[in-house]
């Protein structure tokens, strides 16, 4: 574990001089930072201990479990069993954003919908879903009762289920990494504790439940909830953490997005180069899914990709980490941020060291914004192109306008003519919503009816 310094008034006001953009942040004020050290991929992939070889191998893993998800999720049965989202164009918000905010944005907008993604509805279902089948799949093999070439259908069964049920796992969540991970984890017969942080939503520890899933309810917040899982798991050989904070079998599971994207793109006839340039907005919490996303991208489109991470403004803590250099050494609570936001996920006042370490280099840019923000966009996305989203998949959809009129230089110094900008495409990764009860949804629509729309 990381030492977890807190910090003095001088400390902080030391920060602040060094740190300008602090002042605005802690005053919950929308900000958008792009990284002055952005490095070409070529000059930051070898630096990295992780590869394109391990994003490969993950991506092999998860073909050969395609055939247990046909059997066991028959919802994947459409896709053959790849738990794959759909990509689509949005022009009609693309026109309502423009009306909205009085500002061109030229290029396409498109909408990466994870929300979509099969048994477990958000981006979890990437990286929560591939660590568990790594574990899984690890055990089985060193028990003999499982071969890499075999039909991994045979994991769906009385046997299986009775062997993965001598083993446990624990995971600590705001909701959205604790559905995936309960989900897949009891579904192969796996004892699974979920602990969960206040802000989580009573119809996830619901679910959850209904499916043998032992939910674990804390006062406190996302950190708590994880230290608290990994003390317990800690005490038990046979129980693996999913540690959402440092994890590399989570990272590699978003990775795969990156080559799956890059087929899909094609499939749709949308070339990405030096010519057409790729914006990516990936809502971001701890940093895993984003970081995972975004180290599969750089992987699989190079420079001609950039990403740029969206937070609220009451949770910047990857902002925070990167900007100051400081990771995972600092929270938001530290600057007196309290952390509260209604982005589901989101809400996360400490960012991964790993994530943030391993990929500021590569990262393009940080922006934050208000929670009234993301609800209102959450109703204009509703009203123009009728997809429903929780707010926290909104977070990326005003990146485009934060892109395009950034005054740091940060267009000029990467080469983005407005002739190429006219040919970008803008993609939005809408990052949950699929499994979020029709009630709620209501709730959450008439919460954006009412809101009175956010400033630029
Ligand atoms: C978890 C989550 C994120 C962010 O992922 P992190 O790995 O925590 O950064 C974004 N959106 C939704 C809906 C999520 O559930």
């Amino acid at each position: 574990m990381h030492p977890h310094p807190s910090y003095s008034a001088q400390a902080i006001a030391d920060l602040r001089r060094q740190h300008p953009l602090l002042a605005p942040v802690m005053a919950l004020q929308p900000v958008s930072w792009f990284n002055p050290e952005r490095t070409p991929v070529d000059l930051a992939l070898p630096a990295l201990s992780l590869t394109a070889g391990d994003v490969a191998d993950a991506s092999r893993r998860l073909a050969r479990f395609a055939r247990y998800f046909n059997v066991a999720f028959p919802e994947t049965q459409e896709q053959q069993g790849i738990i794959e989202s759909p990509l689509r164009p949005i022009p009609a918000m693309q026109q309502a954003m423009i009306e909205h905010y009085g500002q061109p944005i030229t290029g396409s907008l498109l909408l990466k919908m994870d929300s979509q993604l099969p048994v477990s509805g958000s981006i979890k279902a990437r990286g929560g879903i591939y660590e568990v089948l790594q574990h899984a799949e690890k055990l089985a093999l060193k028990a003999g009762l499982l071969h890499l070439d075999d039909d991994y259908a045979k994991l769906h069964s009385e046997d299986f289920r009775e062997f993965f049920g001598r083993y446990a796992i624990a995971v600590g969540s705001t909701g959205n990494l604790g559905l995936s991970i309960g989900i897949i984890s009891a579904r192969l017969g796996f004892r699974v504790s979920v602990h969960m942080s206040a802000d989580a939503r009573q119809w996830k520890k619901d679910l959850l439940r209904a499916q043998g899933v032992t939910v674990v309810e804390y006062d406190s917040d996302y950190s708590v909830a994880v230290a608290q899982g990994r003390a317990q798991a800690a005490q038990d050989p046979f129980c693996h953490f999913v540690d959402d904070e440092n994890s590399v079998q989570l990272f590699l599971g978003y990775a795969v997005a990156g080559e799956r994207l890059k087929a899909q793109l094609a499939q749709q006839q949308i070339k990405v180069d030096r010519e057409h340039p790729l914006f990516v907005y990936l809502p971001c919490g701890v940093g895993g899914g984003p970081g995972g996303v975004a180290f599969g991208l750089k992987l699989a489109f190079g420079d001609a990709v950039h990403c740029i991470f969206a937070e609220p403004t009451h949770a910047p803590c990857m902002l925070l980490g990167v900007y100051t250099g400081l990771h995972d050494g600092i929270s938001v609570q530290d600057l007196g941020i309290d952390n509260l936001t209604a982005a589901d996920g989101l809400a996360v006042g400490r960012p991964s060291g790993f994530v943030g370490r391993t990929m500021a280099p590569m990262l393009d840019g940080f922006y934050t914004l208000e929670d009234r923000e993301m609800l209102f966009l959450l109703g204009l996305l509703a009203r123009s192109e009728g997809i429903q989203l929780e707010p926290s998949a909104l977070a990326g959809m005003p990146g485009p306008l934060r892109v395009l009129t950034e005054t740091e230089g940060y267009r000029q110094r990467l080469g983005l003519t407005p002739a190429r900008l006219a040919r970008a495409h803008h993609l939005v990764w809408a990052t949950g919503g699929g499994m979020v009860p029709a009630e709620e949804m209501e709730a959450y629509l008439a919460q954006a009816a009412s809101t009175k729309p956010a400033a630029v």
